[in-house]
């Protein structure tokens, strides 16, 4: 049994289909979906803003593996091709989190391993899964340095200007209840 929160991007093709195939893809396993952001890339590489969300799902079956696995899958699925590091992409599924029963909680997994580092080594760093993760979970915390932290004092240390980059959107993961799709 593990829960894990993930941090998911589009920034080519039908960005939002593209997002909402993750969360039909995850299907019964999805416990919070965060509303759909728009974001200036990241990391110097010119190309189109990301729409970015943060989805919380439990698997009683799933180790922290599978997570990365099933990310995995479902970008292949959406035609991603690994070209530049940073570059554009239909779709980027990151496992910020990914936690285990412990005393009536949740206990988060650590890993130096650089197939899946836990927590994602970069999230602290980043407006774009600290403030779609705070609207699910506005209790989160984060290990930076082995020091567990509040995910919105990690979000108030960042450059307002990354804070400011991060746009919410109307735009859903989830359609609105009574309404069909
Ligand atoms: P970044 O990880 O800085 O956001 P990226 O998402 O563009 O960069 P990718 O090319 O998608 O990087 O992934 C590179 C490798 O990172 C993957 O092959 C994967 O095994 C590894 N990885 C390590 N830790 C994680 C994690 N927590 N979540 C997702 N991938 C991870
Ligand atoms: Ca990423
Ligand atoms: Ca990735």
């Amino acid at each position: 049994m593990t829960r894990a929160v993930l941090s998911i991007g589009s920034n080519m093709g039908d960005r939002l289909e593209l997002l909402r195939g993750v969360v039909t893809g995850l299907g019964t396993r999805v416990r919070a979906v965060s509303p759909v952001y728009t974001t200036a890339p990241w990391g110097g590489v010119e190309q189109e803003d990301f729409l970015n969300a943060v989805l919380v799902a439990e698997d009683p079956g799933y180790r922290c593996r599978d997570w990365l696995r099933h990310g995995q899958r479902l970008e292949t699925a959406a035609g991603r091709e690994r070209a530049v590091r940073w570059g554009a992409r239909t779709l980027d599924v990151d496992i910020v989190s990914c936690a285990e029963p412990d005393a009536g909680g949740f206990r988060a997994l650590h890993s130096t391993d650089p197939e899946l580092t836990l927590p994602h080594p970069q999230a602290h760093n980043r407006a774009f899964v600290l403030i779609p993760w705070l609207d699910v979970e506005p209790d989160a915390t984060l290990a930076v340095e082995g020091t567990e932290r509040s995910a919105r004092e990690l979000l108030m240390e960042l450059d307002p200007a990354e804070r400011a980059g991060v746009r919410r959107t109307e735009l859903a993961l989830l359609p609105a209840a009574g309404t069909v799709r």
